[in-house]
């Protein structure tokens, strides 16, 4: 294979060939095609595109290039919900151990947090004792046996993402509606899923800010998905609120335990019902969205996935009895502050990067691949656009790790809340289901 000939043939807007692609893959993963040459190659994908046939021999080439997950043969589905990421988006926690009560298998291979938004590792991390690193076998045992795994990629899963999207990060070449589509897909391939549904967020603090670019981007996806034989669909979701009240590694973590006891915000459960729901839809275990809604609200209910959310994290490590322990305490941080709102009326703006961006800096996220998260900190007992707060009413509390810099917090928190006169309809949590 002659790469420079490929990089100028995808310059020159021409397509290529799914053998030609699956050769490009093979060789860089393998070390034989330099880091300058496949970022070249990205740089000409970005502004040439590839088409549908091309993206999906991309996905498929990307997924073989390390271990596919391989579970025995059982009547129970294999699936997943994958989001693009935001603020205080805690939904897997919940939804892993809902879909295992419901009869689901979920190889639910998960990442860290990316910019300013959170990833389920690092939430998963501030767990005592909780592995997020597995072995394949160890994941499909695990699966097999609880119902539910959620854990990382393991060295051999994927291989060419991990050094196709390192290069991109470096190379001005993640915006990329068919390099973002491959990389999402190839990583959920590889768990040999039946059905997946995507939570594409729109919004200020989403990786797509507009509607127009996630529908895109959705479509894209389950196009593709669909394809290569996984029953997908997706599901645009607003990213300009934070997704519950709490953000921040533990406090999500807390919020989520919340969820599967009952006392979780609304939101949180919304969209925890609603993904279970459409992966009953998808694999024919309900007939219609209201009964499946109802199916996994009564599931969520009964108990059952709270007791499932112990056995799995047990499974995977977990001293439970200091977890436990922990959730009782109301924080794990040394200084808790509350934000009071300068004026009583009715909150029509909690902007999601704003609080992501704090909540980064004052240590819950990454500045550099180096940093080292505090999972303690972070923002709990948000207030949500449309709700009534008095003066010197709560409109967040936030978590620190000393209170040296808490007035400039603060001041950045404040700016991320507005309260007006007159109350707002919110916006719609769900904009469109993508089949
Ligand atoms: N998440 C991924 O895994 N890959 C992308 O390209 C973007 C988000």
């Amino acid at each position: 294979m002659n790469f420079l000939s490929l990089i100028e043939a995808k310059r020159e807007g021409k397509i290529l060939a799914a053998e030609q692609i699956q050769q490009a893959i093979a060789a860089y993963t393998a070390g034989t095609v330099p880091d300058y040459q496949m970022a070249a190659m990205l740089m000409a994908i970005y502004f040439q595109k590839l088409n549908t046939a091309e993206t999906t021999a991309l996905t498929l080439a990307m997924r073989d290039s390390g271990d596919v997950l391989k579970f025995p043969k059982d009547k129970r589905p294999i699936v997943d919900k994958h989001s693009t990421g935001g603020i205080g988006d805690k939904v897997s926690l919940p939804l892993a151990p809902l879909l295992a009560c419901l009869g689901f298998r979920v190889p639910m291979i998960s990442g860290r947090g990316l910019g300013i938004t959170g990833g389920t590792l690092d939430k998963l991390d501030s767990i005592p004792g909780y592995k997020t690193l597995l072995p394949a076998a160890r994941i499909s045992e695990l699966v097999q046996k609880v119902g539910c795994v959620i854990c990382g990629q393991t060295d051999t899963m994927v291989p060419a993402d991990k050094k196709i999207y390192a290069l991109r990060d470096a190379s001005g070449t993640v915006p990329s509606i068919q390099l973002i589509t491959a990389s999402i897909l190839s990583k959920k391939l590889a768990e040999s899923l039946g059905a997946l549904v995507l939570d594409v967020k729109f919004g200020c603090a989403a990786f797509m800010q507009t509607k127009a670019d996630a529908q895109k981007l959705a479509k894209a996806m389950v196009t593709l998905g669909n394809q290569c034989g996984v029953n997908t669909r997706a599901v645009l979701t607003d990213m300009n609120t934070p997704l519950g009240r709490a953000a921040g590694n533990w406090l999500e973590v807390k919020e989520s335990v919340d969820c599967l006891d009952g006392n979780g915000p609304d939101d949180l459960r919304q969209l925890v019902i609603v993904f279970a729901a459409h992966l009953l839809l998808q694999t024919g275990k309900a007939k219609s969205l209201a009964a499946a809604q109802k199916q996994a609200m009564e599931c969520l209910d009964s108990g059952a996935p709270r007791a499932k959310w112990d056995e799995m994290i047990v499974a995977q490590g977990a001293d439970l009895s200091a977890f436990n322990k922990t959730l009782m305490r109301d924080s794990t941080a040394p200084v808790v502050i509350d934000l009071q709102s300068a004026r009583a009326g009715f909150v029509s703006k909690c902007d999601a990067r704003i609080i992501g961006e704090v909540i980064r800096d004052i240590g819950g996220g990454r500045l550099t691949k180096e940093s080292r998260i505090n999972f303690d900190v972070g923002v709990d007992r948000m207030a949500k656009p449309g709700e009534r707060v008095e003066k010197g009413g709560v409109l967040c509390r936030v978590h620190l790790a000393d209170g040296s810099d808490a007035k400039a917090v603060l001041a950045r928190l404040g700016s991320a809340f507005e309260v007006t006169a007159k109350r707002r309809a919110p916006a719609p949590l769900i904009l469109e289901v993508i089949r």
